[in-house]
């Protein structure tokens, strides 16, 4: 039966051959992110449903089309995250965190859950690093979120990636623009795709990020926001600017990027690597200075990103970036018999006391089968317990790769193996 042995579509078990990919970009994210001093911070998979048709928006595709939404046994409707903002800025507020340090900077790893089309890099079940900043009107604070992605993806060794920055503006000068690319769009309305046909009139701004090449052209030739922010926007573009510049961050300026959730106000921008096709898109994020008060909080600022790991590690495999393999056994224990079982548990439980990685059979294989598993395991060395090792306390340490041996005493025998990263 194929419902037993296959996950649900659009969803990717992370099997333990690849899952020191995860804990390698895992540890990098950990470490950028305490340097910039964000804190993790970690929420519910499941929220109430509300949380993200007021915070990302009902006109979003994610809210109308994307999400896993079901009523539990209680009558409540609730919801698979879809994004990772959204529960983060319901944390704050719940939690009570404006009390304290403002900017409140947080991180996070999640999954994410989106009904989607699976395709290469688009799963419905997929996780992103984010953070968020709460807290901050300030351009410096964007700048710096935006450079911690930067620092991050480059030191990865990302090839062909590039930054694109925007301003969508603000609740002042959006609608201006809003009606002015209605305008034009309603001079080639026939020939837009479906999707941006029923876009039109509930989130105009989308047909400009979208796929198809026709919209693509038609989007070409429309009018900016760039041309159309207030006064105070773009103020706010040109701060941004400069903050990049004072981070030493390169960027290009693209009047396409308009983001797909409602939330977004002034910055918006993308990381895409030009090495993977439409799926290049790794990271997106930008300003939502009135999320919060959606949600019943007072007027509190934010500026974040999410990255999608699944595509980042399909960029990073593209770019032929390193990744470090994951650490081998050092050593595996091998032991005659019966008798020499109850001395090789000690001095497993010795040598992993001492830090290693050490191994002992545990499916009754006899020495020529241990030694044939410790190639498969791809032990380092094996520390060989016989019968004249038993009588004189000692075990032989054999090194795998040289095939050079050592006879030393038990307690000797971690530093006689030595430990490798
Ligand atoms: P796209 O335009 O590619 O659908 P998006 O605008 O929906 O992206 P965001 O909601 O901004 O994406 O999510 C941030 C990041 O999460 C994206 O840049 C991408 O790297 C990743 N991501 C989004 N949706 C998926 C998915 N279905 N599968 C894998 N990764 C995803
Ligand atoms: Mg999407």
């Amino acid at each position: 039966m194929t419902m037993l042995t296959q996950a649900p579509k659009g969803t990717k078990d992370i099997l333990p051959g690849d899952v020191y990919k995860w804990q390698y970009l895992e540890r990098k994210f950990r470490e950028i992110a305490a340097g910039y001093g964000f804190l993790e911070i970690r929420t519910p998979v499941i929220e109430h449903t509300e949380l993200f048709e007021r915070g990302i928006g009902g006109a979003t595709d994610v809210v109308e089309k994307q999400m896993y939404t079901f009523e539990d046994y209680g009558g409540r409707s609730i919801t698979l995250r879809p994004e990772g903002t959204a529960g983060a800025a319901r944390a704050y507020l719940e939690g009570k965190l404006y009390a304290g340090v403002r900017p409140a900077k947080y991180w996070y790893e999640t999954s994410c859950f989106r009904y989607e089309k699976p395709q290469s890099g688009r799963l419905r079940e997929f996780h992103q690093f984010g953070v968020e900043n709460f807290g901050s009107h300030d351009m410096l604070a964007d700048a710096e979120v935006i450079a911690l992605a930067d620092e991050f993806l480059r030191g990865l060794g990302v090839a062909e990636l590039s930054l694109r920055i925007n301003s969508i503006g603000c609740p002042v000068c959006r609608p201006v623009y809003r009606k002015q690319l209605m305008e034009y769009l309603s001079g080639h309305y026939d020939a837009l795709c479906d999707t941006c046909k029923s876009r039109y009139e509930k989130n105009p701004l989308r047909v400009l990020d979208c796929k198809s090449p026709v919209c693509q052209g038609i989007a070409a030739g429309a009018p900016v926001m760039l041309d159309a922010l207030c006064a105070e926007c773009a103020e706010d573009f040109a701060a941004l600017q400069t903050g990049l510049n004072a981070f030493g961050v390169g960027f290009e300026i693209d009047p396409m990027i308009v983001r797909g959730l409602d939330y977004y106000t002034k910055t918006a921008f993308e990381f895409v690597s030009d090495r993977i096709g439409a799926q290049g898109t790794v990271c997106g994020g930008g300003r939502y200075d009135h999320l919060i008060r959606e949600l019943g909080g007072d007027d509190v600022p934010g500026v974040g990103f999410g990255m999608g790991i699944e595509r980042l590690l399909l960029v990073l495999s593209e770019s032929g970036a390193e990744i470090p393999a994951a650490r081998r056994p050092d050593a595996l224990v091998v032991f005659l018999n019966e008798e020499a079982r109850g001395e090789a548990l000690r001095l497993v439980k010795s040598l992993r006391g001492a830090g290693l990685i050490a191994e002992i059979d545990t499916a009754g294989r006899n020495m020529k089968g241990q030694f044939k598993y410790a190639d498969r395991i791809g032990a380092r060395c094996c520390a060989v317990l016989g019968e004249e090792e038993l009588r004189s306390r000692e075990a032989t340490v054999k090194n795998m790769e040289t095939g050079e041996q050592v006879r030393v005493r038990f307690e000797d025998a971690a530093s006689a193996i030595g430990r490798r990263d």
